[in-house]
């Protein structure tokens, strides 16, 4: 255990687009932040090949790259990004209070204001050939990479309403879609139900699990299995959707911070200042509705001018 305490001014946990806007403003504002990147840098698009919805860029560009370029900005100001994933906090609860962070369990920080941008994750199955093919056409975002797939057939897991919104949306693209539905309902608001069903290229398969996913290098097939015959069956696929729910990635804030029951971080109205001054949360870390890159970015600026004008009040 390291005994000396760090003090940080402006203290972001978190290294994705809202991370990294929030370091750009914060930095720029001189307030001196320092990012804590957690265990994933650059956060979820490191997963993702290319990016063509971020505004700015008319080719495209790869994931990782995007996020070098934003930490590059982002230290461009001075902002001061380190490896390590924050362990525990204890925030004050006063106005002025000094919040404490651990780093890796050792390194012990105090910081005046923190803003959480630690995202969320998605949920996958599990199985080696989903892991394994992750990238090669396994996807758990078909708005970032459904174009690709422009034409051809595709499978979706879930049965929720991201699996159904996901669902009509590849099937404005792909030539066919089958959906996956472990129950024999879905969980899926009735609207969106009808909305799936009622779409031609949709093939919806209830009481049905991926048994796995088929192809070497790329995805190329599909075993599903019917849970209550034990039913397999193949179909030939390129593109497999992964849409069973994420995971905000909260726990160390548990029992500081409000939450919904999943853990997304509840923020007081348009702002990003959660119920402890001081302390502020952007990006997927507080957004289960939006989820994409963009609005990360517009929500991480948001809680850098959020924590400069807390600061401006006090004095430091
Ligand atoms: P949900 O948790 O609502 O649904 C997850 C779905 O995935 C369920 O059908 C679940 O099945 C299924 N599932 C979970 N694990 C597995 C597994 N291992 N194998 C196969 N299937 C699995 O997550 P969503 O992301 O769909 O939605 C999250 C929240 O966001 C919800 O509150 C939703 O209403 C909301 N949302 C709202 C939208 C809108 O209003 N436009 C759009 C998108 C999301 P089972 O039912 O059997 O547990």
């Amino acid at each position: 255990m390291d005994n000396t305490t760090e003090h940080i001014k402006t203290l972001i946990i978190g290294s994705g687009p809202a991370g990294y806007t929030a370091a750009i403003y914060a930095a720029r504002a001189d307030m001196k932040p320092v990012v804590y990147t957690g265990m994933e840098p650059g956060g979820q698009l490191t997963t993702t090949t290319e990016v063509d919805n971020f505004p700015g860029y008319p080719e495209g560009v790869d994931g990782p790259s995007m996020m070098v370029q934003l930490q590059q900005q982002a230290e461009r100001f001075g902002t001061e990004v380190r490896i390590g994933l924050a362990t525990a906090v204890q925030f004050a609860a006063e106005p002025g209070g000094l919040h404490k962070v651990v780093i890796d369990g050792a390194k012990q920080l105090t910081a005046n204001t923190v803003i959480i941008a630690t995202g969320a994750s998605a949920k996958y199955l599990g199985i080696p050939s989903e892991q394994r093919l992750r990238g090669g056409g396994v996807s758990a975002c078909a708005v970032c990479d459904g174009f690709f797939y422009k034409g051809q057939e595709v499978a979706i897991v879930g049965g929720g309403d991201t699996a159904a919104e996901e669902a009509s949306y590849l099937a404005n693209i792909c030539s066919k879609v089958t959906m996956l539905v472990r129950k024999d309902q879905m969980r899926a608001s009735k609207a969106m139900q009808h909305r799936v069903e009622s779409i031609e290229n949709i093939a919806i398969r209830y009481n049905t699990e991926v048994d796995e996913v088929l192809g070497e290098q790329v995805v190329e097939g599909l075993r599903m299995v019917n849970n209550q015959t034990g039913e397999k069956e193949e179909i030939a696929i390129t593109g497999l959707f992964i849409a069973i729910g994420h995971k905000p990635n909260t726990d160390i804030f548990k029992g500081q911070l409000e939450m919904d029951e999943v853990g997304y971080i509840q923020t007081k109205g348009k702002s990003t200042k959660t119920n402890l001054p001081g302390v502020f949360a952007c990006g997927d870390a507080q957004d289960k509705e939006y989820r994409q890159a963009v609005t990360a970015a517009g929500t991480g600026c948001m809680a850098a001018l959020d924590a400069e004008r807390y600061m401006a009040t006090l004095e430091v």
